[in-house]
C-alpha cells in the first residue's frame, strides 16, 4: 500500500475530515491517516470519556508534529440527541402493527415498552406525530398519550437496540441546543485549543451564537461549525449560515428528521448558501460506508463524493469508516482518488463575481484583490498563487472563490495553519516568522525550488496582506521561478 502523501501542489483541493476512533487511535496510525490525505480529525463526543477525547487530542497533535503535516482537530458536540434507554432486550424486535408504550425513565421493564434520556418527550409530543427509532430503521405513531406514557402504533417494524438514537420530525422540542454535557465539553475544547467546534442539531443562530460566546469567554477563537440535521434547520438556513463560521451537512440525522428523499436538494440548498457567505461546508455521513469492510467502496459512493465536490462542498467526511473501519487508510486514500480525479471538472475555472459584503469593508478589498490576482494568474499562465497572511480570513476567500490554480499559505500564526486544513484548495505552510514583503519572493522561490515541480522561468503570484510596508493593506507581485 502506498501511502506516500503526494506532491504539494498535486494534493486535492477538497478536504478530507476522518473520525477518530479505536480503528486509528495511535499517533502512529493518526500519521498514516495525514500521509494518506486526511487533513481534519473529528473526535465526536458522542462516544468515548475524556480521558480517551485528551488523548486523542495529543495523539493527532503528536502525528502533525512528527508528519510535518497540517491536523485540524474537529470536536464534535452531542447536542440535543435523544436516545432510547435501557430495552429488555438487544436486538429488540418490534414488529409491524404491534402496540409499543413509550414510558418515563430509562429502563424498560417489559418487551412492549420503551423508555428515553429525555424526559419531557412524553409531555412535548402529540397524538398523530411520529417517532423514529434508531436512524429510520423503526418508526412508530402516537394513538393515545396520558401523563405517564405515550401508547403508540408501530409504523414500520425492525430490530432496536439500547441507546440508538430517537428522531421526532413534527414535533419542536424545548430542549436547549447546548445541554450541560455540550457546555462541559465545549469548555474542555477551549481549553485544548482545538479548531473547530461543531453543534449537533443546530435549529436557529441564537444557537449558533450562544455556543460562539461560550468559546469566546473561555478564551478560544475555534470555529463553530453548525450540523444541519432539522427541519427547523432548513427553514432558517440562511440566518444559521450568516451567524455560524462554517456548516456540517449531517445526512445521517437529517436524513430521519426530513424524508430521506429529500435530502439531496437539501444538500444542495445548504452548500449554494455557504458558497454566496463564503462560509466552508462539510458534507458528512455514509460517504464510503462499504468501506467499513470492503476494500473498494460502491460506484454509487464513489458518485456521492465526486457529485459533492461538483456541488461545491469544501470537505467530505469519513465517520465509522476511519473510526472503527476495518481499511480507515484505504478508505482516506479513496476519498482522495476520487476528489483529485472529480477536480478536474474545476480547471480553468476563474471567479466570475466578486463577493461583495457592503456590511465588511476587509472582505471587498480581500475579495476584489483575489479576483485581481486569479484572472492574473490565468491570463499569465501562472502556476502557483503563495498567500502570506496572520490570519485565516484572505485564505478563507481564496478558498471560497474556487479557482484552481495551486495555492499556498504561508503564515507565522500556527493557529492559522491548522484552521486552513479546512479551506478547500489551500495548503497552509508554517514558517516561524512573518517575512518582510521586500524577502517574500527570495523565500517564496526556495521554497518553490524544494517543494514543488515548477521550473524556471514559470510564472506564479505572491499576495500578501500582512501590512508590513507602512500604508500598504494588500500586495500582488508577479513572479517568474529564477
Ligand atoms: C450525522 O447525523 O450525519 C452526523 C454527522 O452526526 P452524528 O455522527 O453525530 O450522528
Amino acid at each position: 500500500m502506498n501511502i506516500k502523501k503526494i506532491a504539494p501542489l498535486k494534493d486535492a483541493r477538497t478536504k478530507t475530515v476522518a473520525t477518530v476512533g479505536p480503528a486509528c487511535g495511535s499517533p502512529e496510525k493518526l500519521a498514516q491517516l495525514l500521509r494518506a490525505g486526511a487533513d481534519v480529525f473529528r473526535i465526536n463526543m458522542a462516544h468515548g470519556s475524556r480521558e480517551s477525547h485528551c488523548q486523542a487530542v495529543k495523539d493527532i497533535r503528536q502525528a502533525s508534529s512528527d508528519t510535518g503535516l497540517p491536523a485540524g482537530i474537529l470536536v464534535d458536540l452531542a447536542g440535543p440527541k435523544i436516545r432510547l434507554g435501557q430495552l429488555t432486550q438487544n436486538p429488540l424486535i418490534l414488529e409491524n402493527n404491534q402496540t409499543v408504550r413509550m414510558i418515563r425513565g430509562l429502563e424498560a421493564a417489559a418487551d412492549d415498552e420503551l423508555t428515553c434520556n429525555y424526559a419531557p418527550l412524553i409531555d412535548e409530543v402529540a397524538v398523530g406525530d411520529d417517532i423514529v427509532l434508531a436512524d429510520g430503521i423503526s418508526r412508530i405513531q402516537v394513538l393515545e398519550k396520558s401523563a405517564d406514557q405515550l401508547v403508540c402504533t408501530v409504523l414500520d417494524g425492525g430490530p432496536l437496540r439500547s441507546r440508538q438514537g430517537v428522531n421526532l420530525p413534527g414535533t419542536k422540542l424545548s430542549v436547549p441546543a447546548l445541554g450541560e454535557v455540550d457546555i462541559e465539553n465545549a469548555k474542555w475544547a477551549a481549553s485544548m485549543g482545538v479548531e473547530f467546534v461543531s453543534l449537533s442539531f443546530v435549529r436557529n443562530a441564537h444557537e449558533v451564537n450562544q455556543l460562539k460566546t461560550l468559546l469566546q469567554t473561555h478564551g478560544s477563537g475555534a470555529m463553530v461549525i453548525s450540523k444541519i440535521e432539522k427541519a427547523e434547520a432548513l427553514e432558517r438556513l440562511e440566518e444559521i449560515v450568516i451567524a455560524t463560521d462554517g456548516v456540517m451537512v449531517a445526512r445521517g440525522d437529517l436524513g430521519v428528521e426530513i424524508p430521506i428523499e429529500k435530502t439531496p436538494l437539501a444538500q444542495k440548498r445548504i452548500i449554494k448558501l455557504c458558497l454566496k457567505h463564503r462560509k466552508p461546508v462539510i458534507v458528512a455521513t455514509q460517504m464510503l460506508e462499504s468501506m467499513h469492510t470492503s476494500k473498494q467502496p460502491t460506484r454509487a459512493e464513489v458518485t456521492d463524493v465526486a457529485n459533492a465536490i461538483f456541488d461545491g462542498a469544501d470537505a467530505c467526511m469519513l465517520s465509522g469508516e476511519t473510526a472503527i473501519g476495518e481499511y480507515p487508510i484505504e478508505a482516506v486514500m479513496m476519498m482522495n482518488r476520487i476528489m483529485n480525479e472529480s477536480e478536474q471538472e474545476f480547471i480553468g475555472l476563474v471567479p466570475k463575481v466578486t463577493a461583495y459584503d457592503p456590511a465588511s469593508s476587509d472582505w471587498d478589498k480581500a475579495s476584489s484583490v483575489l479576483f485581481g490576482a486569479a484572472h492574473t494568474a490565468k491570463r499569465m499562465d501562472s502556476k502557483m498563487v503563495m498567500l502570506a497572511s496572520h490570519h485565516p480570513t484572505t485564505a478563507l476567500h481564496k478558498s471560497k472563490q474556487r479557482d484552481y490554480i495551486p495555492t499556498v499559505c504561508i503564515t507565522d500564526s500556527p493557529e492559522t495553519y491548522r484552521r486552513m486544513s479546512l479551506f478547500w484548495g489551500v495548503k497552509p505552510v508554517l514558517i516561524e516568522t512573518a517575512i518582510e514583503e521586500t524577502k517574500l519572493r527570495t523565500f517564496a522561490n526556495k521554497w518553490i525550488r524544494d517543494n514543488t515541480e515548477l521550473e524556471t522561468g514559470n510564472s506564479f503570484l505572491i499576495v500578501s496582506d500582512t501590512e508590513v510596508l507602512p500604508g500598504v493593506q494588500m500586495l500582488v507581485m508577479v513572479c517568474e521561478v529564477q
